[in-house]
């Protein structure tokens, strides 16, 4: 990936002292932060070293702004330790200039995590459609879905796909003004305008946006004049075309206080959910965020991560951030050792790992009907697969042996497969009611033995 000086007075290469105190800032930083770094910093460029100040290239306004708000106090301070000197790290962005290129319209406008990106984005049952649909209005804005309502509830990716929208459009409409606020800017901004009689002002920033997006809305519940204001911002660039898409908690029938007018609006264009991610998709996602941060996966660990952690993406991501901790703290690769260490599988209780393997294939065998020799086999018909994975399951369960162990009673089969399958098996517990009864019954027939 090449950095190439966007404008013509800056095209001369850096000079060397500040190619070298870069390189060494970015170390640092690396050691001393690892948490927040990401693979694009490589594509950072410094532009120059004068009177104390780093100049360093970003590659858009998004990264200039996440340099300046997320990470500039780690790397001033890392200037300082690289240098032994009071050096400051200004960031500017393509065009060589350290402000916006366009100024926010409004101070508080959220801020974009240039992470968010469409590429970023892993796509998985829980969330094609609206990972579609959200593509579609990037493409072709104000034409396909409008508005785009997408909810789901809190760490599925509603922001992020938000976000992804507003990246993609403006990198295709650079001059487009994007009004992206939470509901409870937009309502505070709304408050404050009536407070102050600049009404026409606060209409003139929404009505005449190219695209408002307006994340948690469901937080316009039970302000009427808000939502009185919002309806009529609504239909303003409705009619007009403009691009409106919104996220919310809940489904627009769903939204407690939400004025009739305004459900049925919501529900004009398309309304889409992203769902919990399943094992597959969690597995995906975990390397997607380990490769943005430049973190190298030792085998096993993202399948180990995904089958720990099933409730949302946040704290996939929260798992990530302390495997890197500890790897860093201790001068460790992030192997499925560390993994293990770090994130422990949370059905894999002390007190129920009572049983023995013996137990959990008789259970298996006189349940299914099926012969240890199959579940040894290689066979991999579903209705020999599928009691072969409820046994690696009940095994991590109610045994205490490893996954080695495990895989080791199962005809040699390694620790991922088996990770993999006791991973399926935990993801149909919660979608499939009826396997979770027959789970059910199987653990308590493990339990009657172990008694007995
Ligand atoms: P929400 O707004 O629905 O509460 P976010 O969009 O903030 O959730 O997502 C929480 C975190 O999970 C973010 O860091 C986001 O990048 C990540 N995330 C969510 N869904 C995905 C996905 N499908 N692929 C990659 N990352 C995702
Ligand atoms: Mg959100």
């Amino acid at each position: 990936m090449g950095i190439i000086p966007t404008s013509q007075e800056n095209s001369r290469t850096p000079s060397a002292e500040a190619q070298q105190l870069w390189a060494k800032i970015l170390d640092t930083v690396r050691a001393d932060h690892p948490t927040i770094v990401r693979l694009w910093f490589e594509d950072l460029w410094p532009q120059d070293l004068d009177s104390g100040s780093l100049r360093v290239r970003c590659n858009d306004e998004f990264q200039r702004d996440h340099m300046e708000r997320q990470c500039g106090k780690a790397f001033n301070e890392a200037a300082r330790l690289a240098s032994g000197r009071l050096v400051h790290v200004q960031f500017l962005g393509p065009n060589g200039r350290a402000g916006p290129s366009t100024p926010p319209r409004s101070a508080r406008q959220l801020a974009i995590n240039p992470d968010n990106t469409f590429e970023n984005f892993v796509m998985g049952p829980g969330n094609r459609l609206a990972h579609a649909a959200a593509q579609a209005v990037a493409e072709e804005p104000g034409k396909r879905y409008n508005p785009l309502f997408i909810h789901g509830d809190v760490g599925l990716g509603k922001t992020h796909l938000l976000q992804a929208i507003c990246i993609r459009i403006m990198s295709q409409h650079p001059d487009w003004v994007i009004e992206y606020v939470s509901c409870d800017e937009f309502t505070s901004q709304f408050m404050e305008a009536v407070q102050a009689g600049r009404m026409s002002d606060f209409r003139h920033e929404f009505r005449q946006v190219d695209m408002l997006v307006i994340d948690d809305v469901h937080f316009l519940a039970k302000r009427d004049r808000t939502q009185e204001e919002f309806f009529h911002t609504f239909n303003a660039l409705y009619q007009t075309n403009r691009q409106i898409v919104l996220s919310s908690d809940a489904p627009p029938e769903d939204i407690p206080d939400l004025e009739d007018r305004l459900v049925s609006r919501f529900k004009w264009g398309l309304v889409t959910a992203v769902e919990a991610p399943d094992y597959e998709t969690r597995i995906a996602i975990v390397q997607t965020k380990a490769r943005l941060r430049g973190i190298v996966l030792g085998e096993g660990v993202a399948e180990h991560v995904a089958a720990c952690i099933d409730s949302n993406i946040r704290e996939l991501e929260g798992a990530i951030t302390n495997l890197q901790i500890r790897a860093a703290v201790d001068g460790r690769p992030v192997d499925l050792a560390l993994a293990r260490e770090t994130i422990a599988a949370p059905q894999r209780e002390d007190a129920q790992a009572s049983a023995t393997m013996q137990a959990v294939l008789d259970a298996a065998i006189a349940f299914y009907g099926v012969k240890l020799s199959d579940l040894q086999a290689k066979k991999k018909t579903r209705s020999i697969a599928r009691p072969r994975q409820v046994v690696m399951y009940l095994a991590r369960k109610h045994t205490r042996h490893s996954l080695e162990e495990i895989g080791g009673y199962l005809g040699g089969r390694d620790h991922t497969t088996v990770m993999h399958g006791a991973g399926k098996v935990a993801e149909l517990i919660t979608s499939d009611p009826s396997f979770a009864a027959e789970i059910e019954r199987l653990e308590a027939r493990i339990a009657g033995d172990a008694r007995g």
